[in-house]
């Protein structure tokens, strides 16, 4: 049994295996880009969380001032920018992530530390 990582287990790591040839390897980049990743997901499925159980229990303003209304649109920009992470990590596992979707080009790992859930190169973007 490996060591279990809050999050990680979606994406365990294998190492390479000479076996069939079919091992998968990650990048340093990749795995870095996987932690941020991770990381960012957590903090907006916790404000998903919080920013909808705020729009459920307050009638007007909340404390901070936040209108019902604007709690329930973050919540939902937030979830689907976890959504957009959880489809970068899908291609992370799929060994996708550092090409364009649309013209199978190498994404510059510049561009995918500025933007980490793009799926496309600076061209076709
Ligand atoms: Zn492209």
């Amino acid at each position: 049994m490996r060591d279990v990582v809050a999050g990680a287990e979606l994406n365990p790591r294998q190492e390479g295996s000479s076996e069939g040839g079919a091992f998968k390897v990650y990048s340093e980049f990749e795995w870095l880009q996987q932690t941020r990743l991770l990381e960012s997901r957590d903090r907006l499925e916790t404000m998903v969380e919080d920013l909808r159980a705020m729009a459920l229990t307050s009638p007007g303003p909340n404390a901070d001032g936040v209108p019902r209304g604007d709690a329930t649109i973050e919540a939902d920009v937030a979830q689907r920018r976890s959504e957009a992470i959880n489809e970068a990590l899908a291609r992370i596992d799929a060994g996708r992530y550092l090409q364009c979707d649309a013209c199978e080009s190498p994404i510059a790992p510049e561009r995918l530390q500025a933007l980490p859930t793009t799926r496309a190169c600076r061209r076709c973007a």
